[in-house]
């Protein structure tokens, strides 16, 4: 395990981009109330040599048996000791490993995603997302205390931040990781040292944030983390724009599905996302494969989450993203009870003052006329926290 963990992600790079995240992601922005103070610089370099510990430790002992590896309930965050998560089947039968092949040789021809550009990625080259083929780039990786309720709990959503994006959304609040890539380039060990220590540091799952361009390397990592012990469930936390035979390989892998459901309308996904005219059908077919794949989204007794499918939908100014349409199709396509966050934290960032329909925050009212829509169609498992936000 020479290469395990930030061997390509030197101290001070990294550092340097978790204080950037702190500033760019804007966790205190989103949710004020509910953030666990960021780390300080001295704090994350001892959250790294302790990683770098761990790692080590790790290397002696060589991967572990299963019993050995069977968690407490503290230490993977109360999740449960009876919980074992979709991809563990799929580690120990070899298939895990095939499938991340299966994706890992799709980057030679990159068709990845929707776009399927073609991209020689492991030859050097990259493709519309400008991500790499060979590594990843991350931006940062820490307990995350502001994304849903259930995926937090108390020891936080183990979040892990890619670079690069796809679909490159003119509004995009993160633009400097997702447009331009800053971050630090981590190999596959590295990867999977990351999902390890923030199984270590209490963290309920594993939550990849805009995974599609590195699925195949998530793939990777989990196998190689997978046989160091890692018990927490992956939430595959995607913009929703997916290839359905991608997702179909993700079958029995991922246990939390977290996709946005941007737009309704295909002329606003071209506008507003680099022409991505196919967005609504692919994301509808992407939900609804989703949906069968891990059903319901429905939490632990101690109210955290383990399996299922969880929609975010973000309401926009001047209905830019169909919201009331949004809302019908899933209620007329999806169980009753799918759990459906209704956002209402959009605010004008990148080039979203170019459009005069994204220059503004939302209203009270745009965001209770969905709110309404959703219960007339008799959606009953709603997060409506953007209440909150608008106060
Ligand atoms: S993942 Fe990136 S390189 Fe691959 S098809 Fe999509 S945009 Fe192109």
């Amino acid at each position: 395990m020479d290469d395990l963990l930030l061997r390509n992600l030197t101290r001070r790079n990294f550092l340097e981009n978790t204080a950037r995240l702190c500033f760019l992601v804007g966790l205190s922005s989103i949710f004020p109330g509910c953030v666990k103070p960021e780390p300080s610089i001295e704090e994350t370099r001892t959250e790294i040599e302790e990683t770098t510990t761990q790692i080590e430790v790790n290397d002696e002992i060589g991967e572990k048996t299963e019993a050995e590896t069977k968690p407490e309930a503290e230490d993977v965050g109360e999740t449960g000791v009876d919980f074992e998560p979709a991809y563990l089947k799929l580690h120990r039968s070899g298939e895990l490993k095939k499938r991340a092949e299966e994706l890992w040789s799709v980057m030679e021809n990159c068709q990845l995603c929707p776009r399927r550009c073609g991209a020689n990625r492991l030859g050097g080259t990259t493709g519309f997302c400008r991500a790499p083929g060979d590594e990843l780039v991350v931006s940062s990786f820490h307990a995350h205390f502001g994304e849903e309720r259930p995926l937090v709990g108390r020891g936080g959503s183990g979040t892990i931040f890619f670079t690069h994006c796809n679909l490159r959304c003119v509004f995009c609040q993160n633009y400097t990781i997702s447009h331009l890539g800053r971050g630090s380039k981590v190999n596959i060990d590295g990867l999977a040292g990351m999902m390890l220590r923030l199984q270590e540091s209490g963290c309920h799952n594993i939550n990849v944030v805009t995974p599609t361009h590195y699925s195949a390397h998530i793939l990777k990592a989990l196998d190689v983390a997978a046989g160091y012990g890692l018990r927490l469930p992956i939430v595959y936390n995607t913009s929703g724009w997916e290839r359905l035979d991608i997702v179909e390989l993700l079958d029995g892998i991922v246990d939390i599905y977290l996709p946005d459901f941007k737009f309704w309308d295909s002329d606003q996904s071209a506008k507003f996302s680099a022409g991505a005219e196919s967005y609504p059908e692919m994301t509808k077919a992407a939900i609804l494969e989703m949906n069968r794949q891990v059903g319901v989204a429905k939490p632990a007794q101690n109210g955290v989450m383990q399996r299922g499918l969880m929609i975010r939908h973000l309401v926009m100014p001047n209905d830019t993203s169909g919201s009331e349409s949004v809302i019908a199709w899933i209620a007329e396509n999806l169980p009753k009870d799918t759990y459906v966050n209704i956002m209402a934290q959009y605010t004008p960032a990148h080039k979203a003052y170019d459009y005069p329909e994204l220059s503004r925050r939302i209203t009270g009212e745009e965001y209770q006329k969905v709110v309404q829509k959703a219960t007339d169609v008799g959606l009953t498992n709603l997060d409506v926290r953007g209440y909150w936000w608008l106060q």
